[in-house]
């Protein structure tokens, strides 16, 4: 049986997930190292980051990293980024954020964005929103978040977060790898939480698939949701976006980062695209 207690930090989060694996160790002294080697790309570019949860002893660490962002650009809503990629409108440095999962959590992000008048979109699974049972939580996290149990917002969170400026998206009902589910059920997955983010704030435009790979999901399911009417379909694939580029993919390319990362991570992501 998994463990009930909710993660209270980043540490509890890292304990859950560096039992079997070394290689977060390995990765933090490289990209530590990297941050110092690379030369910023001088281009105007435009970046989506994602992120996950945001600890309350997190706060100053984001605090630091929203100080940094904000030197070199512009923080823009979801729904201006997405603009300006989809019309290769990129005149200068613009950011913005978007948060998977839509863990409760997001509020104590949101706080620190306001001291920087940032906002952002959450992507949601309506089916763990405001759920209370300890167990379903848990059995959630672990089972398809790969994580110790968190609570998600729930409705009066969301409606509150949107009155703020933040904005909300379709991450599918359950949280399925959409690769490996029927094409009917992928199909109903987002269909399904459409309609009740549509019903409950009046709108859904964006789309992020969970696990954010390309082998994640069928083509045809991205398709599905442009048809739907959706202006974007976020991956987790990293890059950024200058005026020549890449326009390739009918999908977005986004740098994930979490508020406890170490400032010498997010310099690196931010000043070169060449870990693509
Ligand atoms: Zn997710």
């Amino acid at each position: 049986m998994s463990n009930l207690n909710f993660a209270r930090s980043a540490a509890d989060i890292k304990r859950y997930r560096q039992r079997n694996s070394l290689r977060p160790i390995f990765r933090n002294y490289a990209l530590k190292l990297l941050a110092h080697l690379v030369k910023s790309d001088s281009k105007p570019r435009l970046l989506f980051l994602s992120f996950h949860f945001t600890f309350e002893s997190d706060r100053e660490n984001l605090r630091n990293i929203m100080t940094f962002l904000a030197k070199d650009f512009e923080f823009i809503s979801y729904s201006e980024a997405v603009q300006k990629w989809k019309n290769k409108e990129i005149d200068k440095n613009y950011i913005c954020f978007s948060s998977d999962d839509g863990f409760e959590n997001y509020q104590i992000a949101a706080e620190v964005m306001k001291e920087f008048g940032a906002t952002g979109i959450v992507f949601i699974c309506p089916s763990m929103i405001g759920e209370s049972n300890k167990e379903k939580l848990a059995k959630f996290n672990a089972n398809r978040l790969n994580g110790p149990s968190m609570p998600f917002l729930n409705w009066d969170q969301i409606e509150n977060l949107a009155s703020e400026g933040h904005e909300f998206g379709n991450h599918t009902f359950s949280h399925f790898n959409q690769a490996e589910i029927s094409k009917k059920s992928a199909e109903e997955e987002i269909a399904k939480t459409h309609e009740i983010i549509e019903e409950r704030l009046g709108y859904c435009h964006h789309f992020a698939w969970p696990y954010g790979k390309p082998n994640r999901i069928r083509r045809d399911t991205i398709d599905f949701v442009y048809n739907l009417g959706y202006k974007s379909a976020a991956s987790t694939v990293r890059g950024y976006y200058t005026k020549e580029g890449p326009f390739d993919q009918n999908y977005i390319l986004r740098n994930n980062f979490e508020p406890f990362w170490p400032l010498s991570h997010i310099k690196y992501f931010t000043k070169t695209n060449r870990y693509q």
